[in-house]
């Protein structure tokens, strides 16, 4: 096994105590040469860590997700904001669009489900469909979604509720800069890490879950 900043737990980097770090062989913050890392933040990622740092130290443990990404958005100066949402999502997508505009934010969003393309474009068998029995699924449309949010003019766009890979793909194509204010789990009322916390008790299945479902 190889180690790395998941298995260390000393949180060294955090105090900057050079004494309590890993060797230099497998500790980033030793082994890598600040300057490196300070040149990859150009004026706008500076601007955007200088504002979650004040916002996260602003709403310390008081402010809740959504209130941070309003802060956050604020202090930006974002004042259009987009909402990818899941279709499954769309009451929640309704009260953060109310809310949003509520404080004076523009909002433009976009459903999954926009475009309206049956799954056969992406090879989806009727077979492969979650209800085989339907002539015909319509698809998630990430790339769709991004692409139209951006093209309106967010200058933020707020991931809500999307599936595993069609989030990678909402990212991929989203020209605005992206925040996550939930992922979707439909098992764990989208909280996913809430598995986490249960995988060394009644979750422990996760331990063995690619070898017991794909053999
Ligand atoms: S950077 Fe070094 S000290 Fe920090 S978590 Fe990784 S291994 Fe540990």
């Amino acid at each position: 096994m190889n180690f790395t900043c998941a298995d260390c737990g000393t949180k060294a980097c955090e105090q900057r105590n050079y004494d309590k770090m890993p060797d230099a062989s497998v500790c980033i913050s030793k082994n890598t040469d600040q300057q490196w890392f300070k040149d990859l933040y150009d004026e706008e990622d500076l601007m955007i860590a200088h504002n979650a740092a004040v916002t996260e130290a602003a709403g310390y443990c008081r402010q809740t997700r959504l209130e941070e990404t309003m802060a956050f958005a604020y202090r930006m100066g974002y004042r259009k904001l987009g909402i990818g949402f899941c279709t499954g999502l769309s009451k929640e997508a309704s009260v953060l669009a109310r809310v949003l505009r509520d404080n004076g934010f523009e909002v433009e969003a976009a459903c999954c489900k926009c475009g309206s393309i049956p799954k056969e474009f992406v090879g989806v068998t009727r077979e492969e469909q979650l209800h085989p029995e339907r002539d015909f699924e319509i698809m998630c449309n990430p790339a769709g979604q991004a692409e139209y949010l951006t093209s309106r003019g967010c200058e933020l766009c707020i991931i809500l509720g999307l599936c595993v890979g069609h989030d990678t793909l909402f990212i991929r194509h989203c020209n605005a800069p992206v925040t996550v204010l939930s992922g979707k789990d439909r098992v764990m009322a989208h909280n996913p890490i809430g598995a986490l916390y249960q995988a060394d008790s009644y979750l422990s299945r996760v331990h063995t879950f690619i070898k017991d479902t794909f053999g």
